[in-house]
């Protein structure tokens, strides 16, 4: 029997299991990791074309189920069962490809585990509920483009594989499914900027995508946050903040009236701007760093009140506000809102926030 809270739909056609292992294009030196091998219809496939496939499966019984698939064969001493949450390990193993016909339920959280890798494999093939491979390619403008969009096509080249229709799993899902094909970029080809730091920026402006670049930080939690890092920058730097301040004083006083009456500025959202950030959210669930489950959580947000830049006189909220008005004006991308930007107006953002020492992680 199998068990739908661990996202268990079998794939029964072969050529399916076929077409995603070949879209891999393995060598015979290759490490694979498969997650979720289930009773091992890619594993096996996996096993005949790599030197090595790390299996990590959830349930118990399926993984005694692959492994019983292969004993008494050549393919054996191949394949490492790893029982346990792929989400949960503190890395995933090293690997040269992923393969997967991903549980739905950690689809998102898998995809920003392996973009964080700092040595990613070559090249992922993923089985996706459609919806949410599409949020995979979207672009900016599309409706389904989002934080996640933007991390993909930075971090890495996405493309559509092939449509698989649920009637070729057991049990069959409720939606249709798509196979993509993801190459993270390695190597020097990697963007030089920290993971954690291009993927703060984006839930700041991904927190609401329809509003303008000014409106999501002018949020009072989100400059809150910027403070206590830029603090953290200065004192690392031996920068003496006072003097920060002094060189700061004149923006930092004309800036002081820049909040941004959030409500108004919704002008050319679409109605349905609430459902899209409910698609946002769903992004951020397994693996939202603290200060970003604040700013989304009205309870919490009201207990960073108490952090200084609610001080309207605290002189380093001045400096940092006035940093980040610089910044947005400087790039000028202040107006623009995030589900306009692409992946190089983000990175631009970042290095402009970079350069006046303001950080995200
Ligand atoms: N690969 C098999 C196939 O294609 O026939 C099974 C795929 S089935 C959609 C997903 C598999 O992932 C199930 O075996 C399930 O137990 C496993 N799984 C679910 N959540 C997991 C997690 N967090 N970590 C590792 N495996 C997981």
């Amino acid at each position: 029997r199998f068990d739908k809270d661990f996202g268990q739909h079998i794939l029964k056609n072969p050529g399916i299991s076929d077409a995603i292992v070949d879209k891999a294009f393995l060598k015979p030196t290759d490490v694979v990791v498969e997650v979720g091998p289930g009773t091992g219809n890619i594993t096996v496939r996996a096993l005949e074309k790599a030197k090595k496939v790390i299996a990590i499966e959830l349930d118990p019984r399926m993984g005694a189920e692959v492994t019983k698939r292969v004993q008494g064969t050549p393919l054996a001493k191949k394949l490492d069962v790893i029982l346990g949450d792929v989400i949960k390990m503190p890395e995933m193993p090293p690997c040269d490809a992923l393969i997967s016909n991903t549980p739905y339920q950690i689809s998102s959280p898998l995809i920003f585990k392996m973009l964080a890798m700092p040595n990613p494999p070559r090249v992922a093939v993923l089985m996706f509920q459609r919806e949410f491979a599409k949020r995979l390619v979207a672009r900016p403008g599309d409706a389904l483009y989002s934080r996640l969009s933007v991390n993909v096509n930075f971090w890495a080249t996405c493309k559509h594989i092939m449509k698989v229709g649920k009637q070729n799993f057991k049990p069959p899902p409720k939606v249709e499914s798509d196979v993509v094909r993801i190459e993270p970029l390695i190597g020097s080809a990697r963007p030089n900027v920290a993971f954690e730091e291009f993927d703060g920026l984006l839930r700041i402006a991904f927190n609401r995508k329809n509003k303008t670049l000014r409106a999501a930080f002018s949020i009072k939690e989100v400059l809150a946050m910027c403070e206590r890092n830029y603090k953290v920058y200065c004192s690392l730097h031996n920068i003496p903040i006072d003097e920060s301040i002094t060189t700061s004083t004149t923006a930092a006083t004309t800036s002081d009236d820049m909040d941004v009456d959030m409500d108004d500025d919704d002008d050319t959202a679409p109605a349905d701007a609430d459902a899209d950030q409910d698609e946002d959210e769903e992004d951020d669930e397994d693996d939202m760093p603290t200060f970003f489950k604040e700013l989304q959580d009205a309870e919490a947000a009201k207990e960073t009140a108490k952090t200084p830049s609610r001080n309207p006189k605290s002189k380093i909220a001045l400096v940092v506000k006035a940093k980040v008005e610089k910044v947005l004006t400087g790039t000028g991308l202040g107006e623009k809102r995030a589900r306009q930007c692409d992946q190089n107006d983000f990175l631009k953002l970042l290095l402009a926030f970079h350069e006046e020492g303001i950080h995200f992680s």
